[in-house]
């Protein structure tokens, strides 16, 4: 059964003595093979030192796709190409989906437990690249970051102003991705529900999942169907923002038109008035 996330009752830093314990538990199911899953999703990797062109810093990793490698000598004798777990882990960088990361022991990683394999947790991939490898064939790479890091840094989910050096200002955004959010995308096809956007990128259609009511402090609106809205970013801004609302009859305040709305996506009028009242009363 495919799991995405934590495995109930397994937690982090949990060790397994070899390839066989590890793919009993769930956390990482193939007996061979570093990615688990398909081109539409990947559920786990390990990382064993395999390839040389893995970087693992800790709460950072620069992980190496699979493919393209000789079976015997190791080195890679072909290009790397975006199918099965490659494309897969694509997919969870479009998606912001998180993959269960799980560390074998070997040499040359600080990292690395001192035998067999250990659970580290979720890692999001923060983004992917093609690059020639050391045998200058073509790899697919992936920047992992642990799951919850910039969370925990700054807590709320939506827009996060965040001053830098040289007096300037960037928004930093953190879109959260739920089995709730991606069942909302579903019903929509990927298509904003304000305007109708669907943006198509090599690893598949890309949209926001916005809660109505925000989540966390001082809303502390419910991560449920009935809250959220299927968005593109253009309109998930406007929308956080308060430059878009939403009226009860679903008329929108801002631009033209009504929500785009699904038989099988109900949505809360009182989340709606609520975002609505929170911004009014701020103008
Ligand atoms: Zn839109």
């Amino acid at each position: 059964m495919r799991v995405f996330g934590e495995i109930e009752g397994i937690p982090v830093g949990v060790n397994f003595s070899d390839r066989r314990t590890l793919a009993g538990s769930g956390i990482h199911r193939p007996l061979q093979g570093g990615i688990c899953g398909g081109a539409d999703g990947a559920e786990s990797i390990v990382i064993s030192g395999g390839y040389a062109d893995d970087q693992d810093n800790g709460w950072e990793v620069i992980y190496t796709g699979h493919g393209g490698r000789d079976p015997n000598s190791g080195r890679q004798v072909a290009d790397q190409e975006w199918t099965a777990g490659n494309a897969g882990l694509r997919a969870n960088c479009i998606e912001g989906r998180p993959v269960r990361l799980v560390r074998g022991a070997h040499r040359g990683s600080d990292f690395a437990p001192k035998s067999g394999f250990r659970y580290d947790g979720l890692f999001r991939i923060d983004s992917y690249w093609q690059e020639p490898g050391k045998d200058s064939f073509l790899i697919c790479r992936f920047r992992l970051l642990a799951d919850g890091g910039e969370e925990k840094a700054s807590p709320k989910p939506a827009v996060v102003s965040q001053p830098v050096k040289r007096a300037t200002s960037t928004i930093q955004r953190i879109v959260r991705n739920t089995e709730v959010t991606s069942r909302v995308k579903d019903y929509h096809l990927h298509a904003c529900q304000f305007c109708g956007t669907k943006l198509q990128t090599p690893g598949g259609f890309y949209a926001e999942g916005a809660h109505i009511k925000a989540l966390g402090q001082p809303h502390n609106g419910p991560d449920i169907e009935a809250n959220v809205l299927c968005l593109c970013p253009n309109c998930h801004v406007l929308f956080d923002s308060g430059a878009v609302m939403i009226n009860d009859d679903f008329t929108l305040i801002g631009l033209l038109g009504s929500l785009r709305l699904a038989r099988e996506h109900f949505i809360d009028v009182a989340y709606v008035s609520h975002h609505r009242n929170h911004f009014k009363i701020r103008l």
